[in-house]
């Protein structure tokens, strides 16, 4: 045998050793692999060891250290194969099947109604607003008192509102974070506060007891409705599209005046009428109005020096009207087929 053969011959062996091991399938065949290949008696690698003696006296130190290399390989192959059947058989299971197909990965995504917060909040920012939190457990005064509702006004009612005590309610809103705002920090103020908000209502197509919300609030010296409508009209631009038009309608919330809603042109029919907008052409997207002067007293603010105005939009509702949802508690059934479609 010349080196060239030799060589040859231990390259088959390192070629081919390791395919033969990883078709053994349980510890039994890995002990004819084994033997096979590295057996003192029969194994391929120990007839070529044999068949050094008869090489050239030159050549037996290079045939020597190549047929060691494959050696250490072949052997740490063995043992890996044998951890592997030897865990299987242990854990009771079949040996490792390699023509398994693999799994299919799960992708987390994030949920559409945190979405349209994330978005909405990175839009706001870009124009100087921070974020503020408030309770969800709200002293009524917060919620309803400090925000301008008459003491009889029916939102406090049992039958809308969530009690947890004799003085405290689950909110109803995000508008109590302006007035905990407004008392904590002097003007100039830009802030958006997103948040869950809470209603004694049915779980049914179009309610949920439970909902996010995002309040924006701006107080600072000389601000006017022109504000209001400039600054939601870019947000409409930025959100849903550079050619969205936007109208305002008057409404009426106790805690602005005057007060606003406003809706954007339908982005499903682009304005000619379809069931998302209820043929009308228009979705509403938010509230909005000047603070009311009674709300900036009752923080402790002098409403003759400082005016402001504030909105509230419905995340939920966003992503209904934007995704086509046609139940809003498809959004809160953590239904995986449902939130999938999301993922990619
Ligand atoms: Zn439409």
């Amino acid at each position: 045998m010349t080196l060239t053969e030799f060589i040859a011959a231990l390259d088959a062996l390192g070629a081919d050793g390791p395919a033969r091991i990883a078709a053994a399938t349980d510890l039994d065949s890995w002990t004819e692999v084994r033997n096979a290949l590295i057996g003192r008696q029969s194994g391929r690698l120990t007839e070529l060891m044999g068949a050094l003696g008869a090489l050239p006296k030159e050549d037996r130190r290079e045939a020597g250290q190549r047929a060691n290399t494959v050696k250490v390989a072949l052997e740490a192959a063995l043992e890996a194969r044998r951890a592997e059947l030897a865990a299987a058989e242990a854990a009771g299971g079949r040996a490792l099947d390699l023509t398994m197909p693999a799994r299919d990965r799960w992708y987390g995504a994030v949920h559409p109604v945190s979405r349209v917060i994330d978005e909405v909040v990175e839009i706001f920012r870009e124009l100087g607003f921070a974020i503020a939190l408030g309770p969800e457990a709200e002293h009524a005064w917060y919620n309803f008192g400090a925000l301008n509702f008459p003491p009889d006004h029916p939102a406090m009612d049992l039958h809308d509102t969530l009690y947890v005590g004799d003085e405290q309610v689950l909110r109803t809103h995000t508008s109590p974070v302006q007035v905990r705002t407004l008392q904590q920090y002097p003007p100039p103020i830009r802030i958006l506060a997103p948040g869950n908000v809470y209603r004694s209502d049915p779980f049914d197509p179009s309610h949920a007891p439970m909902f996010a919300q995002i309040e924006g609030l701006v107080v600072d010296e000389g601000v006017s409705f022109a504000d209001l409508k400039a600054t939601l009209s870019h947000f409409a631009r930025r959100f849903f599209g550079a050619s969205t038009r936007t109208r305002f309608r008057p409404s009426y919330f106790p805690f602005t005046e005057p007060s606003a809603e406003m809706d954007v042109q339908c982005g499903v029919c682009a304005g000619s009428g379809c069931s998302v907008c209820k043929h009308s052409g228009w979705v509403e997207i938010l509230g909005s109005g000047m603070v009311h002067p009674a709300v900036l007293e009752a923080a402790g603010l002098d409403s003759e020096r400082y005016t402001g105005w504030a909105f509230g939009m419905g995340p939920a509702r966003t992503a209904i009207s934007r995704h086509g949802i046609p139940d809003i508690r498809i959004l809160y059934d953590s239904d995986v087929r449902f939130l999938d479609q999301f993922a990619r």
